[in-house]
């Protein structure tokens, strides 16, 4: 900006050194565009949440998280007793609905229906997830339940995000393991992604599940945008309910995750576009 506002001046003197109050008016336009500027980057770069409960389908006690404000996603298991009615219901309630596809685990554990697994071939992959998706028809997005082994590997995440992309869904990489790769293929396929930033309920106690609400919140005031990822625990779901009503006192809003990967989207092609003006210098 100074270098510009100095650039600027230059040449107007060059072009008229005798017309003091030209460059005089120029130089107040542009400090009054320096002040305002970060008016507007704050305005910009307000702080949003966004909130998927995952792991819904398997009992009817999953209900209850229909109480919670529509702007909170629901990732639903595929191929459960309660897949296709929770799809129904969120999506009528204009809800964002995902398919919370099992993908193999490390520690082995057993994954339910409709999972995916390092053995499979592309084909096998592809109709897996048409399978799993046909009972979840409302989905607009897709995250990982488990994963801390197929994650890792590029083949069946190439297979899986070009499936995502023929389907035009978005991908949120609920990071089971910090070695996985499932973000970076699905932006190398243009499949719109985000991953999860803060798990809230790994221990139901609620002064834990504060403590990662917190960590939720600092993280959406530094870089504008943060994702948790929660669960259908009685527990879990009374501590949002309290906390995202207060949401307004910490100057934070809750948003859908379609809304999020998109505005994610934005600021990567932003910061793309700017770093190409800070090359030109
Ligand atoms: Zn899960």
């Amino acid at each position: 900006m100074l270098a510009l506002v100095i650039l600027t001046a230059q040449i107007c003197i060059e072009i008229d050194q005798k017309s003091e109050l030209k460059i005089k008016a120029l130089f107040l336009s542009f400090a009054a565009l320096v002040l305002t500027l970060p008016m507007l980057s704050a305005k910009i770069a307000a702080a949003d949440i966004a909130v998927i409960i995952d792991d819904m389908g398997n009992t009817h006690r999953d209900s209850q998280a229909f109480s919670l404000p529509t702007e909170v996603a629901f990732s639903i298991l595929p191929l459960t007793r309660f897949s296709a009615k929770f799809s129904q219901r969120a999506a009528n309630e204009k809800r964002d609905v995902m398919l919370h596809i099992p993908m193999e685990a490390l520690s082995g554990k057993a994954l339910g229906p409709g999972a995916i697994t390092v053995d499979m071939n592309p084909q096998q992959i592809r109709q897996t997830l048409a399978a799993a998706l046909s009972s979840v028809p409302d989905a607009i997005g897709v995250n990982n339940h488990m994963g801390s082994k197929l994650t890792q590997l590029t083949f069946p995440m190439q297979t899986t995000m070009s499936f995502l992309t023929e389907r035009q869904l978005f991908f949120v990489d609920s990071r089971t393991t910090r070695f996985s790769v499932a973000e970076n293929v699905a932006q190398a396929n243009g499949v719109l992604s985000t991953k999860r930033n803060v798990f809230l309920d790994h221990e139901l106690d609620p002064v834990q599940m504060d403590v990662q609400f917190q960590r939720l919140l600092s993280l959406a005031k530094k870089y504008g945008t943060a994702v948790c990822i929660a669960h259908p625990h009685p527990e879990s779901i009374a501590y949002l309910t309290t906390a995202l009503a207060k949401l307004s006192e910490h100057n934070v809003s809750l948003i859908p995750i379609s809304e999020m990967v998109r505005l994610q989207e934005l600021a990567r092609i932003g910061s793309s576009d700017n770093n190409n003006l800070i090359s030109l210098d």
